[in-house]
């Protein structure tokens, strides 16, 4: 990360906490990594991210029904999805700082470390071994590539290393109040899963036909043993799903389209493509026939935001396997090339995953401008989010011009027509030029002032975010001006 970068994100999170988006969590206790919790402009941002989502991938298709699963669910599904044996970092301990790493991370930094001081060829080199070691599982020789990289704890600065070892990411607890009797159950790692058990509940109760899909917004669990880049990687964050069913061998076509819809619903934001690209993957998981990342160039660099993954016929098959319950589709369609109908088989799945809290950190570095607004004669300056006005968490901030001559009750009754549709905010303290910034700061695309004038003629001054030109309006247009701009 380069200085201006490095400084740029650290104005973004200063920003995301002085102006109520992004709070660490349990802050007053001095903070729980890797936690936070999101505040009063936040929560608008990330609900209007979320129905965003929704609405392009549920109300627009006719073939996709949303559903909400419970986070908790019978162990065995973990069992089943892999994610009991299979769902771990290598981990690695320092001896004497007693701290833990993640063995791949450790060899990603001394990568970048090769490629920022221009030894490229030794990065390269380190980049085939640790992908080999990963691939092979084989954490003796991710132990040795540390040592032979001279790797030391960033904290003791010792190479005291333990061996690497497998560490499952899944939060556990117990269910029932005597632990004797309990059982062990897992905070869900994705909301996948309550998709696939509830694949026939859903198929048969909306009389789905194959292709077909289900979508959810939930949290998810990880524990995650490296806490970086603030709400990038999270212990407790959501995910934004949905698992399209598919006929076997159209799989491949429906891929496809996947990767591309998904990558339009980042641009149509009116985000530069530019800063977007794909990843395919080279090391497919286990249940994987194709898999893509739509990647964002974060001031640390591209970063994935979405995954679009092939998964085959594997968790429900898996699922059929462990439950004993068929999870199959009748499907009357006749195959042109037997003339038959193409019969019970069970459905091949592609799915979109999005990180919602890497989306909203995305939007919001996106939509992060320090404007020189400095002329000859003075110098000024104003910080703003260029959010799409769909996203912006206050959709108008009413002003009444001064606290006196009726103006406030005039301004009030304006905002109580108007609040009924839109997130609006009333503010009549300090003059009027510091509450544009305290507005452009979060985001709102309109400010309306309610001077004397309006008690006259009924017209106001709305005043533009971005262009902060000001016009003169009817205050009955406006509903029809800031719902032509907010409308999805
Ligand atoms: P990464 O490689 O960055 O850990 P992943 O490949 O494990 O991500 P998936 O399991 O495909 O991620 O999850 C789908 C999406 O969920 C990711 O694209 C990402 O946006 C989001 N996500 C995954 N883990 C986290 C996390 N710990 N915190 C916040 N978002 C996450």
């Amino acid at each position: 990360m380069s200085a201006n970068t490095d400084e740029l994100f650290k104005n973004v999170i200063a920003h995301a906490k002085e102006y109520g988006f992004v709070f660490p969590s349990s802050e007053i206790y001095d903070g729980l990594s890797a936690v936070y919790d999101y505040g009063q402009n936040g929560a608008e941002l990330k609900n209007n991210i979320k129905t965003y989502w929704w609405k392009a991938m549920v109300q627009l298709n006719d073939n996709i029904v949303g559903i909400d699963s419970a986070i908790f669910m019978h162990p065995k599904i973990w069992k089943a999805s892999g994610h009991v044996d299979g769902f771990s970092d290598p981990m690695i301990d320092n001896k004497d700082s007693k701290k833990r790493y993640r063995a791949d991370q450790l060899l990603e930094d001394k990568i970048a470390e090769y490629d920022a001081s221009y030894q490229t060829d030794l990065a390269e080199r380190l980049q085939i071994e640790m992908d080999k070691a990963l691939k092979n599982e084989d954490l003796p020789r991710l132990k040795e590539l540390i040592l032979e990289e001279g790797i030391a704890c960033p904290i003791s600065k010792t190479t005291n290393w333990t061996d690497v070892r497998q560490f499952n990411l899944m939060f556990s607890t117990q269910v029932g109040a005597v632990a004797e009797e309990s059982d062990t159950i897992y905070l869900r790692p994705e909301t996948a899963q309550g998709i696939f058990v509830n694949f026939l509940n859903v198929q048969k109760s909306g009389r789905m036909k194959i292709p077909f899909g289900i979508a959810q917004i939930g949290k998810a669990f990880r524990n995650e043993v490296i806490a970086r880049q603030f709400i990038i990687r999270m212990r407790e964050f959501e995910q934004m799903e949905m698992q399209f069913f598919v006929r076997p061998g159209t799989q491949r076509e429906w891929f496809n389209k996947w990767k591309e819809t998904r990558l339009q619903w980042h641009l149509a934001l009116g985000t530069d493509a530019a800063k977007y690209r794909y990843h395919e993957h080279t090391k497919l998981a286990h249940y994987a026939d194709a898999a893509f990342d739509i990647e964002f160039e974060f001031p640390f660099g591209f970063k994935e935001v979405e995954g679009i993954h092939s998964r085959t016929d594997f968790d429900l098959s898996q699922h059929q396997q462990y439950s004993g319950k068929k999870m199959q589709y009748f499907d009357p369609e006749v195959d042109p090339e037997t003339g038959k109908p193409y019969g019970n088989y069970v459905p091949y799945v592609i799915e979109t995953s999005i990180g919602l809290d890497r989306m909203f950190l995305l939007t919001l570095i996106n939509a992060y401008e320090e404007e020189d607004l400095s002329t000859e004669e003075k110098q000024d300056s104003r910080t703003v989010l260029r959010l799409h006005p769909c996203l912006a968490p206050v959709k108008a901030a009413i002003f009444p011009l001064t606290k006196k001559d009726g103006l406030p009750e005039k301004a009030r009754e304006i905002m109580d027509k108007l609040k009924v549709e839109f997130n609006i905010q009333y503010e009549e303290k300090d003059a009027i030029g510091k509450r544009y910034r305290r507005q452009d700061a979060i985001g709102t695309p309109f400010c309306i002032t309610v001077d004397h004038q309006t008690l006259e003629d009924n017209t106001v001054t709305i005043r533009h975010r971005d262009s902060m030109q000001q016009e003169r309006v009817p205050a009955d247009q406006l509903d029809r001006i800031i719902g032509d701009l907010v409308s999805w």
